[in-house]
Formats: structure tokens, C-alpha cells, sequence
């Protein structure tokens, strides 16, 4: 699987981190590492993390790949 977080978005909640710590790690107060093709193993505890984040900066599988070309563009969501 495929993963991007849009860091523009993330507010390091860590909400993320506590669910998946092995693809999500936080340094500092915001600055949000992960691993972008995370092992198949952790794909259930990647999709919790998505759909925990308070404000949907995690994007999987497909929608991943497809977002990952804006970089920064704006989202309105
Ligand atoms: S849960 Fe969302 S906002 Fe919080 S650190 Fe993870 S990606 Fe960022």
C-alpha cells in the first residue's frame, strides 16, 4: 500500500502515531515521518490512522498516488 500525508494539513495531532507507530513518528511538536509504502502488515492499523485524524491529512492506497503530484496545492475540503 501506498500512503501520503498532506503536511500542510496535518497539525500533529499524533493520533496517527499512537495507532500506527511503526509507519508514523513525530519529531518535535509537528513535524510528522512516515513511511510512505508501509509493509501489508500494518495496512489495517494505516487505515485506523487515516480515518482517525482529525483533519484527513492521511490519504491511502490509490487516492494516495493520485494526490501526491499536488504538493501544496490547496485543498477546500
Ligand atoms: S493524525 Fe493527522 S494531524 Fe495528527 S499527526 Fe497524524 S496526520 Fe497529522
Amino acid at each position: 500500500m501506498q500512503i501520503v500525508v498532506d503536511l500542510n494539513r496535518c497539525q500533529g495531532y499524533a493520533q496517527c502515531v499512537f495507532l500506527a507507530p511503526r509507519v508514523f513518528e513525530l519529531h518535535g511538536e509537528e513535524a510528522l515521518r512516515y513511511a510512505p509504502a508501509p509493509p501489508d502488515d500494518q495496512a489495517e492499523r494505516v487505515r485506523r490512522a487515516a480515518a482517525a485524524c482529525p483533519v484527513q491529512a492521511i490519504l491511502v492506497g490509490d487516492r494516495a498516488g493520485a494526490e501526491s503530484g499536488k504538493g501544496a496545492a490547496a485543498d477546500d475540503r
